[in-house]
């Protein structure tokens, strides 16, 4: 199956979801449009785009806790593997848990106070402040916009 018989699939199957070409793949709570990158013909541009309109299909929206990003990415990507059936596909079971698992570790790692690296508290969508040293510092506002490919470190 090529990304394009994918989108097409979706696109019959799931009316109410707008699907749309770009340079990578994410949901946009915004204009309410899946995108994704057409130039793309792994099997992981597959996943990707079933793990986006995941997320499009739960309705998920911006200004979220970290938290409650992770457990949206877990989410997304059990709808997907929904949505992977429906089209005659599988998600291996890897990909997903490493896609979760580097979510979390950037998660982390934007959690750490820049001062004194001890984990931070977050006190609304876009601020961590330390409770060893007060330090606030800002996190960005990206959100279901995140790479899918495993990091090798
Ligand atoms: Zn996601
Ligand atoms: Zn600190």
């Amino acid at each position: 199956m090529t990304l394009e018989d994918l989108a097409k699939n979706l696109r019959q199957t799931h009316t109410n979801i707008h699907l749309a070409t770009a340079d990578t793949f994410y949901w946009s709570p915004s204009d309410k449009t899946v995108y994704y990158d057409s130039r793309d013909s792994t099997t992981e541009g597959l996943w990707a785009l079933l793990h986006e309109t995941g997320h499009a299909l739960l309705g998920h929206t911006q200004y979220y806790s970290d938290i409650e990003l992770v457990q949206m990415e877990v989410a997304a990507w059990e709808k997907a593997k929904e949505l992977a059936k429906e089209a005659d596909t599988v998600i291996d079971e890897d990909h997903a848990e490493d896609c979760i698992d580097s979510y979390r570790n950037w998660l982390h790692r934007r959690s750490l106070c820049p001062a004194c690296h001890l984990s931070g508290v977050q006190i609304d969508n876009n601020h961590y402040t330390c409770i060893f040293c007060h330090k606030k510092w800002r996190i960005t506002a990206e959100r279901f916009c995140r790479p899918y490919r495993k990091i090798v470190a």
